[in-house]
């Protein structure tokens, strides 16, 4: 890998004058600092200090209570450059980004809440297992446009008639998708593909497959990047799992297969011709322990109190705990394609999620099943969401959090202080929410009761 100083001459030979140091807080947030360039070589020997609180903070700015944050007075954390992820910001020039890792300044080791230490420590345990898992992000969202007259500000992105995989100026009045598309190319962060999603405003954007921590780094640069194009139009553009009232929400769904990590090139260890369906003994038994899992999964994969309104029968995103051949409305879907292509989709994550919760819950929930030998019962048949045949996922994030503290299988991978820190950062919202007043609770109530 080049040196600082060879990185140092190639950034200041391309007219690069600050480094945006970003990395991911709990619940996924890009927490940043824009660094000079000529003070990059001090960042890299000394690491950038940032307040520890900075993984119990609200969106909004509200210092949730968690320990080793206020209780401890509010130390640091040491933010280390990693320069080997340094990708252009294309509409920014100047500036390049770089991802960064938290590490605790006392020790040098990673604070216990990192997201990306989470995901290396379950990848750390797959390859105890000889495997190597291959993911494959897909994230939706909507775009929206100011509006005054709105309680929020925004409504949905009016330049668009909301039919599905149309492109074009009749699905995209602005142009937005194409005009993003051009941009993240130029970032290189893997990005395929985009299509009008079911719903006006609402847009697709596939990436890449590749090794899963790669996967989350892209996943978790795409979204900072789509929100800083759509301010740059004036717009917004949100993750939230389900904005609208009358639209559907937006989902992350996951593909997911497995190299094995002892041979290099042994091929993908979720296919075999001879196996039923086409799939091999660890395919069957990562499907099986995604269902087992799921409950507690929810609360990585589905991490707001608005993400439950998602959910439901005829929606394309899961209700049941279940898992089809080619079947968009199971929870687990097996894509048609076999041989190296052979692979799951976990349509269960909303867009909300932290790509690095969701990427690393869900690789070690399948990893549980594999270790188990788990097998998954007879697939879903047709349109499903019939309650008698499968049981229903949580229907609320305290329901989800209560299941995630109960799987002591799958917080024993996550770690002890990682999930006290995110149940406890995610108890504090939900206990938020429940004093809230909501609009909808003045217009049901406030008139005729
Ligand atoms: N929007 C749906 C969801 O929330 C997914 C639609 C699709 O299959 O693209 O998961
Ligand atoms: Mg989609
Ligand atoms: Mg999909």
């Amino acid at each position: 890998n080049p040196s600082l100083r060879q990185h140092m001459q190639r950034l200041a030979a391309e007219g690069i004058d600050v480094v945006r140091v970003t990395y991911p807080d709990l619940i996924g947030v890009d927490r940043a600092r824009d660094v000079l360039l000529d003070h990059l070589p001090s960042a890299c020997d000394h690491g950038l200090a940032f307040c520890r609180a900075v993984y119990h903070t609200s969106p909004q700015g509200e210092v949730v209570p968690v320990s080793g944050g206020l209780d401890a007075g509010l130390p640091d954390i040491t933010v280390r450059p990693d320069l080997d992820s340094l990708v252009p910001l294309p509409w920014e020039p100047g500036v390049v980004s770089c991802l960064a890792d938290a590490t605790d300044p006392a020790t040098s080791l990673p604070a216990p809440e990192s997201p990306r230490d989470l995901l290396r420590s379950v990848l750390a345990r797959c390859a105890e297992h000889g495997l190597r898992p291959v993911v494959g992000p897909e994230l939706e969202y909507f775009l929206c446009d100011e509006d005054p007259a709105s309680p929020s500000g925004w409504k949905r992105y009016a330049g668009t008639t909301g039919a599905v995989y149309t492109a074009g100026l009749r699905a995209d009045g602005d142009n937005h998708l194409l005009r993003t598309l051009r941009l993240l190319r130029d970032m290189n962060i893997g990005v395929t593909s985009g299509n009008h999603e079911f719903d006006g405003g609402q847009f697709e954007i596939n990436l890449t497959h590749s090794e899963a921590l790669s996967a989350a780094d892209r996943a978790f640069r795409f979204k900072s990047a789509i929100k800083e194009l759509a301010r740059k139009e004036g717009k917004l553009a949100t993750f939230m799992a389900k904005p609208f009232n009358g639209a559907g929400g937006s989902g992350f769904h996951l593909h997911l297969s497995c190299e094995s990590a002892d041979e290099e090139g042994a091929g993908n260890a979720f296919d075999d011709p001879t196996g039923p369906y086409g799939l091999s003994a660890t395919a069957r038994h990562a499907v099986a322990g995604l269902l087992t899992h799921a409950p507690a999964l929810a609360a990585l994969a589905n991490p707001t109190v608005n993400s439950y309104k998602r959910f439901g029968p005829d929606t394309l995103a899961p209700w049941l705990i279940d898992w089809g051949l080619d079947n968009r409305s199971a929870m687990v879907r097996i894509p048609p394609e076999r041989g190296s292509g052979a692979r799951l989709e976990l349509r269960l994550g909303d867009a909300s999620a932290n790509p690095y919760l969701l990427i690393a819950g869900t690789i070690a929930a399948a990893l549980l099943g594999v270790t188990a030998g788990e097998e998954p019962p007879a697939p879903l048949e047709g349109y499903g969401y019939d309650t008698a045949r499968a049981a229903e996922l949580p229907m609320s994030l305290p329901a989800a959090l209560d299941a995630l503290e109960a799987d002591t299988e799958l917080t024993e991978v996550l770690g002890k202080d990682f999930t006290a820190s995110f149940l406890s950062y995610k108890r504090n919202e939900t206990e938020r929410f429940q004093r809230h007043v909501t609009d909808w609770e003045f217009t049901e109530y406030a008139y005729h009761l």
